[in-house]
């Protein structure tokens, strides 16, 4: 068993599915919208205790409704959310309308994840208590580095997933042991469309990078040793939404456990494998037997 951490968003995701979205003063009928407990903190938390790991998450939902399940979601994944926090406010939620095509335009809303723009009294504790914490940027920069400063004092393993992509400060980087990001975020940090050259640039900056490419795997590249390529378990996508959060939570699990690097790759490809092939982020999310089973 693992002991991670998440500090991050929670987000419930109003998807709606559209034949083609509205322009500037259309409006368009929608055939369904779907209420789906997200947030790139809480599909990391829930991916993680989901692929067999002990998992706290330290964040925010709002005193609504939709708090209320974000907070049961997480629960019954079997997240510990003794340090959830419920804001006097509504929750993060994210706008999203999905074409006939699959293309999707969203707007994303923090709510309650606006207010996490520092840790509490408690948190550092938490965070003191893990061998892992996982971080996101989708909630307030001073939290984040925050949290990896915590991390970086009580020898605790911190993984970053840049995402939104943004240029980043330095001292976080610096305080950050794995960073993840997939290639459009990769690029943005060092200014290299190909993931080789772009994980090569950030080794500079982080000992160990994993730079996510979708269907065709992942690149790991550390200091000292050569880059290695992990590919994907061959499948139909149908909703590659979370894939990288699947991921992450799954390859936090397996490291945490002390599985080489490779065979952690390979076993947080399999868990993002079968996300992909089901609708919905977290309610895609694999269980640790099914991981098992396709890592087989
Ligand atoms: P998202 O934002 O949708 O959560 P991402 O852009 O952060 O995803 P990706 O690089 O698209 O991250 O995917 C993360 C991982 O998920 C990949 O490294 C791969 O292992 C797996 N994956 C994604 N798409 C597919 C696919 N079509 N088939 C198999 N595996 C996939």
């Amino acid at each position: 068993m693992t002991d991670i951490v998440v500090l991050g968003s929670t987000n419930m995701d109003l998807v709606t599915y559209v034949e083609k979205a509205p322009q500037r003063g259309e409006t368009v009928p929608g055939r369904e919208l779907r209420t789906i407990p997200g947030g790139k903190g809480a599909n990391q938390a829930i991916a993680a205790a989901r692929a067999g790991g002990t998992v706290s998450m330290i964040g925010a939902v709002g005193n609504d409704a939709f708090g209320t399940r974000l907070r049961s979601t997480l629960e019954h994944s079997g997240v510990d959310t003794d340090d959830l926090r419920t804001a006097d406010g509504p929750s993060g939620t994210a706008h999203i309308v999905v074409d006939a095509e699959g293309g999707n335009a969203i707007v994303v809303v923090p709510g309650a994840n606006g207010t996490l723009d520092h840790l509490s009294p408690g948190d550092e504790g938490v965070i003191a208590s893990a061998s892992t914490l996982l971080l996101q940027l989708e909630i307030p920069l001073p939290a984040v580095l925050a949290g990896a400063r915590a991390a970086r004092r009580h020898g605790v393993r911190t993984v970053l997933t840049p995402s939104p992509a943004q240029p980043l400060p330095g001292e976080l980087l610096a305080a950050v042991d794995l960073l993840v990001p997939n290639e459009h975020e990769a690029a943005v940090l060092t200014g290299r469309t190909d993931p080789r050259e772009a994980a090569g640039a950030l080794l500079d900056r982080v000992p160990e990078v994993v730079v996510t490419l979708g269907a065709a795997g992942c690149l790991y590249a550390a200091r000292g040793a050569e880059p290695l390529t992990v590919p994907a378990p061959e499948v139909t996508a149908v909703d590659t939404t979370g894939a990288g959060d699947t991921f992450v939570g799954a390859l936090a699990v397996a490291s945490g456990e002390g599985r080489p690097m490779p065979d952690a790759l390979r076993w947080a490809a399999a868990a993002a494998a079968l996300s992909v092939q089901r609708e919905g982020a977290t309610v895609s999310m694999p269980y640790r037997p099914e991981i098992d089973e396709l890592y087989a």
